[in-house]
């Protein structure tokens, strides 16, 4: 009846129980540990060791667990990376304690080995989880540090613009600049919202491309008419250098998205640069009779950006260190925004920069003829 009973347990226990001698040799074992080495039967272990079943190294770093418990007349509990019944990927723990006979000696090792892979992926998905909540609120704090840094500094000026054109000891010519500067600051202030508002949007997946036709090359000279007085005041030339003549007068895709893009590039383009230019240029790449290629180039003869910084200026809050970004300010927000849209466009954005000699921007899309 004794026996039975240890039989059956043994086989119903979740895991692997098999004992050693002091040398090693496996004693016995249940049936779920003969499987997994790909064996039939308890018996076909009896009298073998881990090195007629493992490599070296693991046989090895077994035997030298036994002696640890054996030496030390202690149990021992780790955890492990192995294989699992599949040749898959497992996690085990295992637990040894020293096997002794009826007068108390020692006579070897019992160990248990349970695969815990369920518990650890588990655990595993949790910390991920959890960093991932973590990383979601410091954005959120840092993007309310940021927004509310970027939105006083105009803000403020606003008010003090305003208090001194109130006041009647102004010339009309100071009054005047005073206007131009208040102009300048709404201007800033409206960017920013607008920056915020997209990125929120984004953030939250609500915005929604609707495609409709459009004519291309009107929509980069209007996009170009918004910002010419911008890039005029700091004397700087903006222009469409280059557009194909073969390319299909009617396309298809998210107007707004479209506009918001070119925006971002070409403000971005105009807030970085101090002299020279500031060139669009637009490349067919290749058209299918339903589909065009093309490519749009913003060009600039700005600040620049330095290389080790390339790969970063799309991530959100992102600003180049760089006394001019500190001056002109922002939120970080307009490339991500922007990397975001072109992405949702079905397409992608890379970034070229020579520090100090200037920066170009390509979006790449391909879309749908009209
Ligand atoms: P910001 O609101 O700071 O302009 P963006 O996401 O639009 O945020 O840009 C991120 C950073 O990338 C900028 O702060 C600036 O350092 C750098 N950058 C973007 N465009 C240019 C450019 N054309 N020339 C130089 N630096 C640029």
């Amino acid at each position: 009846m004794l026996i039975n009973l240890l039989t059956q347990l043994l086989a119903t226990l979740p895991g692997h129980v098999y004992w050693k001698d002091l040398e090693g040799r496996y004693l016995g074992c249940n049936q779920k540990f003969v499987e997994i080495l790909g064996l039939n039967s308890p018996q076909d272990i009896i009298g073998k060791t881990d090195f007629d079943f493992l490599s070296y190294e693991k046989a090895k770093l077994i035997q030298e667990n036994d002696l640890q418990v054996i030496t030390a007349k202690q149990e021992l509990s780790f955890e492990e990376e192995g294989i699992g019944q599949q040749g898959d990927p497992a996690f085990y723990l295992t637990h040894k304690a020293p096997l002794y006979d009826e007068k108390d000696h020692i006579v070897g090792i019992l160990g248990v080995t349970v695969n815990i892979t369920v518990r650890k992926e588990a655990e595993k998905q949790l910390k991920f989880a959890k960093e991932k909540a973590e990383l979601a609120n410091k954005a959120k704090s840092d993007f309310l540090a940021v927004v509310s840094h970027e939105l006083r500094t105009p803000l403020t000026a606003i008010i003090g613009l305003a208090e001194m054109l109130k006041a009647p000891s102004f010339s009309a010519e100071k009054k005047l600049e005073f206007t131009n500067h208040l102009i300048n600051s709404s201007q800033h202030l409206l960017g920013i919202v607008n920056d915020i508002l997209d990125f929120a949007q984004l953030e939250e997946n609500k915005f929604q491309l609707i495609p409709c036709a459009f004519n291309l090359q009107e929509l980069i000279k209007r996009v170009i008419g918004m910002l010419y007085t911008q890039a005029m005041q700091k004397g700087l030339s903006l222009s469409l250098l280059h557009y194909p003549s073969n390319l299909p007068k009617h396309l298809k895709a998210d107007v707004k998205a479209l506009s918001q893009i070119l925006i971002n590039l070409i403000g971005n383009a105009i807030k970085f640069t101090n002299t020279g230019s500031i060139d669009l240029i637009v490349q067919l790449h290749s058209t299918t009779p339903k589909h065009a290629a093309i490519q749009i180039i913003v060009a600039d003869t700005g600040i620049g950006i330095p290389a080790n910084k390339l790969d970063k200026i799309f991530e959100r809050f992102e600003q180049v260190n760089q006394p001019q970004t500190r001056t002109v300010g922002g939120t970080g927000l307009g490339l991500a925004v922007t990397k975001k849209l072109v992405e949702m466009m079905g397409g992608t954005i890379n970034v070229e920069s020579v520090f100090s000699r200037g920066t170009r921007f390509t979006v790449n899309l391909l879309l749908e003829i009209a």
